[in-house]
């Protein structure tokens, strides 16, 4: 495997076990069907209680039942997953970084006891519930309401393109805590999160169809009509924007490591096939237009590389700043994107096929490229970040 300045080598035996754990799960019960899963739009459902015995949902965290693991065996841990598949990379960061982490961060002793047991071990399953129809680069204009009244919360609005949505038990669902708001606007009520039953009376998870991306990944709408829920379901821990953003810091944190992932097996797949493949009377891998393409490529997947590496540390340390985050899922998305294109040319005609993976991956980038935050929201968060001047508007 791909690994140019031995970065691996120094891994500790703890994060080699769980890189090697990893790539023998995507190798032997993953990679022999996901060209399949990717073809059907489904996303292999019976391995998630698998995924989480192995501890592949939010290992980092402390406590309940986590294996608390560092956060450079995390990272390894992503990139072997989107190696594989973003799909399931998706479905560990969502389990995780999304759902388990606010939970685990914000959520009360007893929310704590209910889901954090279940969702590491993958008896249950949980969604992100931020983006909305008319909300996406801007989710802090959001309009789902939420109001209190003696019995509970009253939940109504409508959240989107939200990944697991159809497959999950609990949705963390950010809304406008509207209940002591005076006057017509609620731009001015605060911004909480709701953990939301996905069995409720008024709640529906229809799935969207038709992607033509991220296939291997079931995505669906959030439906909150007059949704009910108790009072102890809101997250008490934390209020406006920094709560979900938070989130979102930990899960880019993962997509940044995840992309290299995706990038290094493009790079395996046009290596191995361009020395399989003969023309001109011999392999096409001697040629110098396409070693120019293996060195760019192997370039560009280290230098990746060592930046997620150098966020971990970071992030062990407690130092890491959501705009380092930025410039990682920013740089490694991108380098991914470009790299499975070119590994996708490099294959000629089978490289259009499902029997490779480029296609699949470069196909995946274009969601990855967009979600969590899209490469141009990232430009304009270190734009911000580099000359203290917002571009936002
Ligand atoms: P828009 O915000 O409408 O943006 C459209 C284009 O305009 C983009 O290119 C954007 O970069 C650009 N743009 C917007 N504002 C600016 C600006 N100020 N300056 C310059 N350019 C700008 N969301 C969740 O909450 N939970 C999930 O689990 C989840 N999973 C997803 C899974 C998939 C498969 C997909 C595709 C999306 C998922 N999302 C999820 C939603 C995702 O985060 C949003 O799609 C993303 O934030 C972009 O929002 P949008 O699609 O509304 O695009």
């Amino acid at each position: 495997m791909l690994d140019y300045v031995g970065l691996e080598e120094d891994l500790s035996a703890e994060e080699k076990l769980i890189r090697d754990t990893a790539r023998e799960f995507v190798d032997e019960e993953v990679r022999p069907d996901i060209a399949e899963h990717y073809e059907n739009g489904t996303f292999p459902t019976e391995l998630i209680p698998e995924m989480g015995e192995l501890g592949f949902y939010a290992p980092n965290l402390e406590g309940y039942g986590s294996p608390n693991v560092s956060e450079r065996a995390y990272g390894v841990l992503m990139q072997e997953l989107e190696a594989c598949d973003s799909g399931l990379r998706s479905m560990a960061s969502v389990q995780g970084a999304l759902v388990m982490y606010p939970i685990h961060a914000f959520g009360s002793a007893a929310q704590k006891e209910e889901w954090l047991p279940a969702l590491g071990e993958g008896e249950a399953v949980g969604c992100f519930g931020l983006t909305e129809p008319e909300h996406g680069s801007n989710p802090a204009g959001m309009e789902t309401r939420a109001e209190k009244d003696a019995d509970g919360y009253v939940l109504n609005g409508a959240k989107t393109w939200i990944t697991n949505a159809p497959i999950a038990d609990v949705a963390v669902v950010w809304a406008r805590d509207v209940t002591d708001v005076d006057g017509d606007s609620d731009a001015d009520a605060p911004i909480r999160g709701f953990l939301v039953e996905t069995d409720r009376d008024g709640v529906t998870t229809n799935e969207i169809d038709g992607k033509l991306s991220m296939r291997a990944s079931v995505t669906g709408e959030i439906g909150l009509n007059d949704a009910r829920i108790p009072a102890e379901n809101v997250l008490p821990d934390v209020e406006g924007m920094k709560g979900p953003l938070s989130c979102l810091t930990q899960a880019r944190y993962g997509i940044a490591w995840g992309a290299v992932g995706a990038a290094r097996d493009c790079f395996e797949t046009a290596r191995d096939y361009q020395r399989d493949r003969d023309q001109f009377g011999g392999p096409i891998a001697r040629f110098q237009l396409q070693q120019d393409k293996f060195a760019e490529m192997a370039t560009q997947i280290t230098t990746a590389q060592l930046l997620a590496y150098r966020l971990a540390d970071l992030k062990a340390q407690g130092r890491l700043r959501p705009q380092q985050v930025s410039m990682a899922k920013r740089n490694n998305v991108r380098m991914a994107r470009d790299q499975a294109r070119v590994a996708r040319e490099m294959l000629g005609g089978n490289g259009i096929t499902g029997d490779y993976s480029p296609m699949r991956h470069l196909s995946n980038m274009e969601t990855v490229y967009t979600y969590e935050g899209t490469h141009d929201i990232h430009t304009l968060i270190l734009g911000e970040d580099l000359t203290g001047i917002a571009a936002y508007q």
